[in-house]
């Protein structure tokens, strides 16, 4: 069957999320199509100096990728943290990446490493920074008819230091609040990257705290409370589960681990 121009189409990929929400009523596209047969989405490899990963790559196939677990440990770090092994077996990093969920794992890592996604449409390709990527609570950057293609992240240096920390109510549950941490170096740390997820609506990058630690040692007392002291309450979400005051406190709490993590 082909679609025409009249008819809403969604494509679905590991369906992990997409297919409950079919279940559900909450998504009822005309015509779904169906990218596992796409051979060519599923690839790793490296280009000069970046991973370059097809959308359609389940997480597994990263947890069992000796190229990700060199060139990118963080993303390797946050994988398990993802679901359970029955969901990881299905969900693809495309799938996440499109989908935006703000306590998803993928896009705050992501954003961390300062990847692009790589988008395709009848109208060619174009790149797009994982930092301008993810817009709300399942919004992005994506134009109508455009589908997620790949992911290119920058090559892990030597010196490259990584932090990441969630706090769930069970392992594979999402996230009450996590963060993913990026630095250059970390005695003194520089180039930091601090991006949180699960606390807001949206992956949520913590300028003041990379300000207030670029400098400092990474277990610096002091300035490990003054980036905990910084991060933006009136940012913080709460819901039924947790509220607004409690995300920040878990927030702060993640922070500190990870950053501590990181001098061991
Ligand atoms: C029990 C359970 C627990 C979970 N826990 C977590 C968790 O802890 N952390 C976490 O991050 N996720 C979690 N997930 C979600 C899971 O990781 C999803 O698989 C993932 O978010 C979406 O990937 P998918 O490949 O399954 O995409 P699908 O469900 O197939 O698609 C999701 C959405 O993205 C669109 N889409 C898919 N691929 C593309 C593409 N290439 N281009 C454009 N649009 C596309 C679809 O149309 C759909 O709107 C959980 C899911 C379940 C069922």
């Amino acid at each position: 069957m082909i679609a025409d121009d009249t008819q809403t189409c969604q494509p679905l990929a590991g369906g992990q999320s997409l297919m409950p929400m079919l279940n559900l009523r909450v998504a009822q596209p005309e015509v779904l199509v169906d990218l596992n047969r796409i051979a060519a989405l599923s690839f790793i490899e490296i280009q000069n100096d970046v991973v370059h990963i097809g959308a359609m790559v389940r997480y597994t196939a990263l947890m069992h990728s000796p190229l990700i677990d060199k060139h990118v440990p963080l993303l390797a770090m946050a994988l398990p943290y993802i679901a359970h092994q029955a969901v990881r077996n299905r969900g693809t990093i495309g799938g996440s990446v499109a989908l935006a969920d703000p306590a998803a794992e993928m896009p705050a890592v992501l954003k961390a490493l300062a990847a692009t996604i790589v988008v395709v449409s009848a109208h060619g390709q174009r790149e797009i920074p994982a930092e301008a990527f993810f817009l709300g609570i399942y919004e992005t950057a994506l134009d109508e008819g455009e589908l997620v293609h790949s992911i290119k992240i920058p090559l892990a240096t030597s010196g490259h230091r990584f932090g990441f920390y969630e706090l769930a109510r069970r392992h594979g549950d999402y996230a009450m609040a996590g963060v993913a941490v990026s630095a250059q170096s970390i005695n003194p740390c520089t180039e930091l990257s601090i991006v949180f997820f699960g606390v807001a609506d949206q992956p949520l990058r913590a300028v003041d705290a990379q300000a207030v630690l670029e400098g400092c040692a990474i277990s610096d007392n002091a300035a490990l409370t003054a980036a905990q002291q910084s991060l933006p309450a009136e940012l913080m979400l709460g819901d039924t589960g947790v509220s607004a005051d409690t995300r920040l406190q878990l927030a702060r709490v993640a922070l500190k681990r990870a950053l501590l993590s990181m001098a061991d």
